[in-house]
């Protein structure tokens, strides 16, 4: 068993990567990411501009939230963001209130 939690080592340099869920960022074992491996499909099947926009947002902190009509949303916190088709990002506000 091994932990890095309290040790002050932080796995920078994309270890975590074989553990953390790249879609919701939760750890893999902890619960099925069925719906992220959909996720995860859609944005590799996704043009290259968008493909490429999506995941400069996902190293920012940004999450996939959903894909559909050919646009990715990604968000953080209250950030919503949408990238269409030709990689354009395209600002949205939450809708939450
Ligand atoms: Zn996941």
């Amino acid at each position: 068993m091994t932990t890095s939690i309290g040790t002050g080592r932080l796995h920078e340099g994309g270890l975590d990567c074989q553990n953390l869920c790249d879609i919701c960022g939760t750890s893999r074992t902890t619960r099925k990411h069925t719906a992220c491996a959909k996720l995860r499909q859609a944005l590799y099947a996704a043009p290259v501009p968008q493909r490429t926009a999506a995941q400069l947002l996902q190293r920012q902190g940004y999450r996939i939230q959903n894909t559909s009509a050919g646009s990715i949303c990604l968000s953080r916190g209250n950030d919503y963001i949408r990238i269409d088709a030709a990689g354009q990002k395209h600002r949205a506000l939450g809708a939450r209130k």
